[in-house]
């Protein structure tokens, strides 16, 4: 079924397939962080992270968010819609962690009020800059009406993430998500994996996700199977 390599990125490979409108997407072992200048390779990271992104992928589709999810294909490959991506990433925080506390100089740990939500342009050679929507209008990077729906979508899957992380006793700290265009319509694309968003227990605050690899905290790959097993996902 896979033909061509399309796009080789830091830690997902994205194959072609005889059918134009899909893609191969294999998760890989790899870890990086810092924009790729901390590098590992993580023994099940692919498996694991495969698993849990079909997992989330299948309960927003069962809340009727569109999504570029159609079906595992093996432990560590899924068959995904192809994609026009737009190059914005989006990102809800519900407690203030990493980049926000460095930027604004507030301590991780603040339960904010309500979602915050910022846009970041997908380019690695720049860092990834915030941006805000003037840029994406200016720039032409999306349309109006476009962003405005990716807002309150990511607001409404922030809503039943957390609710579905807050029942195995989780808090969904903060999330990046990556949306695209596929027969007109907006789809929500890439990952959903614990390399992607922050999780604490919410009683002791034990990280489940990257920054155990981004701050050394070890474990990394157990912390990821532990909290699948909490929130009923099978990884294994
Ligand atoms: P990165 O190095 O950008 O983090 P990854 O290792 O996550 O990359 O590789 C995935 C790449 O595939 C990303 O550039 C992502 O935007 C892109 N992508 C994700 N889903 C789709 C899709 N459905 N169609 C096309 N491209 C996609
Ligand atoms: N994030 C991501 N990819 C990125 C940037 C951020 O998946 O390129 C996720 C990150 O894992 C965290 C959230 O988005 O869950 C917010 O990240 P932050 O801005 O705090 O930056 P970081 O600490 O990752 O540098």
């Amino acid at each position: 079924m896979k033909k061509t390599i399309l796009a080789t990125g830091k830690s997902k490979t994205i194959y072609t397939t005889d059918d134009p409108n899909l893609l191969v997407m294999e998760f890989r072992d790899d870890a990086t962080a810092f924009n790729g200048v901390k590098k590992a390779s993580l023994a099940r990271k692919g498996k694991v992270n495969n698993h849990f992104n079909a997992h989330v992928m299948q309960l927003l589709a069962a809340e009727n968010i569109a999504v570029h999810f159609v079906k595992l294909l093996s432990e560590t490959e899924s068959l995904v819609k192809k994609l026009d991506m737009i190059r914005i990433e989006f990102v809800v925080r519900n407690v203030v962690a990493g980049g926000i506390s460095k930027r604004l100089g507030i301590e991780e740990g603040m339960v904010l009020p309500e979602p915050t939500l910022e846009l970041f342009l997908k380019d690695d050679a720049l860092g990834d800059p915030m941006i805000n929507e003037s840029h994406v209008h200016v720039f032409n990077w999306a349309k109006d009406e476009e962003i405005a729906e990716l807002k309150q979508r990511t607001l409404r899957i922030n809503t039943i993430l957390k609710a579905f992380f807050a029942k195995a006793g989780l808090t969904l700290v903060d999330f990046k998500l990556e949306f695209g265009r596929a027969d007109g319509k907006l789809l929500l694309g890439d990952e959903f994996t614990l390399d992607g968003c922050r999780v604490w227990d919410t009683k002791t605050q034990k990280k489940f996700d990257k920054d155990r690899f981004r701050r050394d905290l070890g474990e990394v790959i157990e912390s990821y199977e532990e909290a699948a097993e909490r929130l009923g996902i099978d990884v294994l």
